[in-house]
């Protein structure tokens, strides 16, 4: 067959990697000038490695990317370090990254709260049964279970900064259930980062024989009478006789408006939030202490989210001795910071930095990048599993995965590979 994949993110080129084993004819089309997707990054000339346009790492158990990686014979490219994160309260930050930090956490103090903290959390790593909780909301199974006080403290912060206000209350509690049951401290990454390791997977598919064609947005999917499908690119009109889709629901419904009317509101119906980035490269250590990862609650009144001190987890050597920090935050995609400056941007973001370290002046700032995207967070409602698309479209030929589709674990690059994996199957089989 002739295959045409769109998108080279972790999805598609892990889908690729199956269609050209199987003999098929592949054709890889990327919108953008760089393989890698959501998880792709950039360097600056003076840079050995690369950093992310958003902050990425691996946890230790995501299998199916680690196994990936294995049969793509990169494994010896990955390691394991272990980072420090903390979490904000009363002005200060505390470690969070063992049960034990989470246990010496001041925001809750000893007695009935800390056993229902430390319950919640056993239960939801050793049961199984996350059918039984999509069920129902996260803000209503924490606060029965977990308490007020604990839920308010503890897990409220995280999902208000995921999924904003709008959504919080609305998250169905199979997607917290899936954050306890498979997540490690361990945070993963490749050597040179996860832009190099995209360019050793697109090189492989190369030498494979996968097209991968770079800068070439697919505007249109049309069935042909005929058969097959034709897909409009930049080089006019294209053939082929299956077609894997791997963007946003929201995308596949405008190029593809051919889908049965009850697949397209299906498509559209689906929720998710979008995130900014503001890389930032300073001329010194930012965290004294050496953390990585700082979560900090809304209510504390930082105007972003998270702080990622990269080079507290990879050294700074990699960047010619640059210190790289990432601020971050998931947002609707009407929120007027998709619309400010990097200028702007940074104007909110900078100065609330010396709350965390008072030294921080601006003029340890060498040179910002900003990165926005409106696809970045699907978000789990009640029932969920009943609203994913099938990853096999009622259009012949054409199939979809996506973020969206990952459940009822939280998106990742370890999903995005299982996902687009599913979907080669489903195409070799025809089912
Ligand atoms: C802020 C943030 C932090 C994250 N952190 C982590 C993390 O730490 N670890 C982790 O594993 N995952 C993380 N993720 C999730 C991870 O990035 C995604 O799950 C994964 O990259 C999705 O891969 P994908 O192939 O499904 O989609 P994408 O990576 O979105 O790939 C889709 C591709 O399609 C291309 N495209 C778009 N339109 C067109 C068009 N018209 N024609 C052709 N091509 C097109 C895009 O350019 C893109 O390359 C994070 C995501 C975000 C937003």
């Amino acid at each position: 067959m002739k295959i045409a994949v769109i998108g080279a993110g972790f999805g598609g080129m892990s889908a690729a990697w199956d269609l050209i084993r199987a003999g098929h004819q592949v054709t890889i089309f990327e919108a953008a000038d760089h393989t890698g997707g959501l998880a792709s990054g950039f360097r600056e000339p003076h840079w050995d490695w690369s950093v992310e346009h958003l902050y990425h790492h691996w946890f230790a158990s995501d299998e199916h990317m680690l196994g990936l990686i294995e049969e793509l014979g990169l494994s010896r490219k990955v390691f394991f370090p272990l980072p420090k994160t903390v979490v904000y309260h009363k002005g200060k930050f505390y470690p969070f990254d063992s049960i034990l930090a989470a246990l010496l956490y001041p925001g809750l103090r000893w007695g009935i709260n800390k056993i229902r903290f430390g319950l919640v959390g056993l239960y939801l790593r050793l049961t199984k049964n996350w059918q039984a909780l999509e069920k129902t909301t996260v803000d209503s199974w924490m606060h029965k279970w977990a308490g007020d006080k604990v839920y308010e403290e503890m897990w409220e912060p995280l999902i208000i900064g995921k999924f904003g206000e709008k959504h919080a209350r609305a998250v169905n509690m199979a997607w917290m259930w899936a954050r306890f049951h498979v997540r490690s401290t361990r945070l993963g990454t490749y050597q040179g980062g996860f832009q190099t390791f995209s360019n050793d997977f697109a090189a492989i598919l190369s030498e494979r024989g996968v097209g991968i064609q770079l800068s070439t947005p697919i505007t249109a999917i049309q069935p042909l009478p005929e058969g097959g499908l034709s897909l409009t690119t930049p080089n006019g009109p294209q053939t082929f006789d299956q077609c894997l889709f791997t963007v946003s629901p929201g995308l596949l419904a405008k190029m593809a408006p051919d889908l049965p009317e009850d697949y397209l509101l299906g498509l559209l119906s689906l929720k998710s939030m979008g995130a900014i980035v503001l890389t930032v490269s300073i001329d010194r250590q930012f965290s004294p202490e050496g953390y990585y990862w700082y979560n900090m609650p809304k209510s504390a009144g930082f105007p972003f989210l998270s702080l990622v001190e990269h080079t507290n987890y990879v050294s700074s050597e990699n960047f010619g001795g640059d210190h790289i920090l990432y601020i971050g935050d998931y947002l609707e995609p009407d929120h007027e910071y998709f619309s400010l400056s990097k200028e702007e941007l940074m104007g909110r973001f900078l100065p609330s930095l010396t709350r965390i370290n008072p030294d921080f002046s601006i003029g340890w700032v060498k040179k910002t990048w900003l990165y926005r995207t409106a696809y970045a967070q699907p978000v789990p409602l009640v029932n969920h599993s009943q609203n994913i698309p099938d990853l096999k479209t009622p259009l012949p030929g054409l199939y979809f995965a996506s973020m969206s589709q990952v459940y009822p674990w939280d998106r990742g690059t370890n999903f995005a590979v299982q996902v687009g994996r599913q979907a080669a199957q489903r195409m070799l089989s025809g089912d």
